[in-house]
């Protein structure tokens, strides 16, 4: 099952949680795991507590590793200027793995699944989920 979401890039916190439920839901699941994946190599899939002082922290520590404007080997090749997003989607990477038990995601009270956009501009995002159910 997939389902798009727009972002508007430079680290763009979307809670798909809701989204990943429904379709585990409507899917008829009951107990096993669902990976959740982005395809793009310059956005991210994590379980963070959405909430906004832990997104501007997360976003605060990956300015100092790659930041936005630096420059990077990246511009040369394909005269773009998302070096710093690709760093940070590797780093991050672009899949979780959340177990599913009753039909329900297995998420601590305050954990959510979040797509993290680095890219420079606005982007739709596809994003997978694929269920491994437990025989
Ligand atoms: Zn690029």
């Amino acid at each position: 099952m997939s389902f798009s979401v727009l972002t508007k890039g430079h680290y763009d916190y979307v809670d798909v949680t809701r989204k990943v439920q429904d379709g585990i839901k409507e899917y008829g699941a009951r107990d096993g795991v669902a990976v959740v994946f982005v395809d793009g190599s310059t956005a991210a899939i994590t379980t963070m507590e959405y909430e906004e002082g832990v997104a501007k922290d997360i976003t605060e520590v990956l300015e100092h590793i790659a930041p936005e404007r630096g420059e990077y080997e990246h511009h040369q090749k394909w005269g773009d200027k998302n070096g710093a997003a690709h760093i940070k989607a590797a780093l991050i990477g672009p899949s979780v793995v959340v177990p599913v038990r009753a039909g329900r995601l297995g998420l601590g009270r305050w954990q959510q699944i979040v797509l993290i956009d680095f890219d420079e501009k606005p982007r739709e995002r596809e994003i997978h989920v694929t269920l491994l159910e437990a025989s």
